[in-house]
């Protein structure tokens, strides 16, 4: 079992990021647990609307809240948690990997997960041709043939960057048209190795030990075709996947997990942040507020556990970082006592 933490966070997207950011900065014992590091910003190529930032790319602002959260002693697992359990004394949290971990406060930040197709070999072959991040994962495919199941703009932008990788992409969509701006679409083919495939779902990923092919379905004419094709891109949205931890906190009719403005959920030492919450705003400088607030509630109520009266309203000490000298603790406001 091992060391028990302060605070355990779930997921390293930009809310659980920000999180351990501020838990560490008070000195806490901090694990992040997550699956990956960076979250739905893995697949932003271009933020216009973080403050501070003209333009940034998902991956390089997920890379400085990252390097911030570990200059102040963050530590991060890569795994999947699959359970929470109240224990004496705290909470225990379970992995995928079969880890377990013991804290004295949660802060739930595992956001949205992309959507799967739910046929045959999706499960199986994740990972060995399925992809769910066309951004992340089309030099991988350089030079292969591929299908894409998505639409729309988002779509559209995929297309465009798959068509540079890969030999051929077919493109799977359920409507007429795989996009309304006709512009868009033509840059899409421009190249001439895009085959758009109308009225189409996907039936079966087939192969062993990777991806070798998939079968469509065209709806309209109900006739099946088999592709041959080294890889996947499945980019169909986002779920809130909450199941392990619906007899453990509220969730609204979404799934989403119900929290006050201190971000506190239905139960004690338990806080959620960012895109898992039902904060309607599924926005990235809004998930990185409510790590924020999560963090400094987990801390007055790991202080109030401990039998200490200190209530954080702030954070505005500086502290000593690599590089520089002096410790500056104690300016501006930090502590207001009871
Ligand atoms: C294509 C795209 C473009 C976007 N563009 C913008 C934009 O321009 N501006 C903007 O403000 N917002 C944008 N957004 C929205 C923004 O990315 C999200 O609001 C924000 O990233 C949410 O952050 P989060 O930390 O709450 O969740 P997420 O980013 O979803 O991170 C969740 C983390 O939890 C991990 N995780 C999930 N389940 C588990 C588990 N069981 N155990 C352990 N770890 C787990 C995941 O691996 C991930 O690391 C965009 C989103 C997308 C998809």
């Amino acid at each position: 079992m091992g060391e028990k933490y302060d605070v355990i966070i779930i997921g390293a997207g930009i809310a659980g990021l920000t999180a351990a950011l501020y838990s560490a900065r008070q000195r806490l014992k901090t694990l992040v647990i997550s699956i990956d590091l960076g979250g739905q910003l893995l697949l932003a190529p271009e933020l216009q609307n973080f403050p501070g930032f003209i333009s940034i790319s998902g991956l390089d602002l997920i890379k400085r809240v990252e390097e911030q959260a570990r200059l102040y002693g963050s530590n991060m697992v890569f795994d999947q948690v699959t359970g929470i359990s109240p224990v004496e004394n705290g909470f225990e949290v379970s992995t995928l990997s079969g880890s377990k971990y013991l804290c004295d406060a949660i802060i739930l930040a595992f956001g949205k997960t992309p959507k799967e197709l739910g046929v045959p070999g999706e499960k199986k072959l994740k990972g060995k041709g399925v992809s769910y991040c066309v951004i992340c994962d089309s030099p991988l495919f350089t030079g292969k043939d591929v299908v894409l199941v998505s639409w729309g703009y988002h779509g559209a932008e995929g297309a465009i960057r798959l068509r540079d990788y890969a030999r051929k992409v077919y493109w799977v969509f359920p409507g007429e048209k795989p996009v309304d701006d006709e512009a868009m679409l033509q840059e899409v083919l421009r190249k001439g190795n895009v085959e758009l495939i109308p009225y189409s779902e996907i039936v079966e990923i087939v192969g062993d030990e990777k991806v070798e092919a998939v079968v469509i379905r065209n709806k309209k004419a109900s006739e099946e075709r088999k592709l041959e094709v080294s890889g996947i891109f499945v980019e169909i949205g986002y779920v809130t996947k909450t199941d392990f931890i619906k007899d453990l906190v509220e969730l609204n009719e979404k799934g989403e997990i119900v929290v006050d403005e201190y971000c506190r959920t239905s139960r004690e030492g338990i806080f959620a942040a960012g895109d898992v919450t039902e904060m309607p705003f599924k926005q990235a400088v809004i998930a990185a507020g409510m790590g924020a607030c999560a963090a400094l509630s987990a801390y007055n109520y790991i202080m109030k556990l401990r039998g200490k009266k200190a209530v954080l309203t702030a954070d505005w000490r500086h502290l000593s970082m690599p590089g520089k000298e002096k410790e500056k603790e104690g300016r501006g406001l930090f502590l207001k006592l009871k």
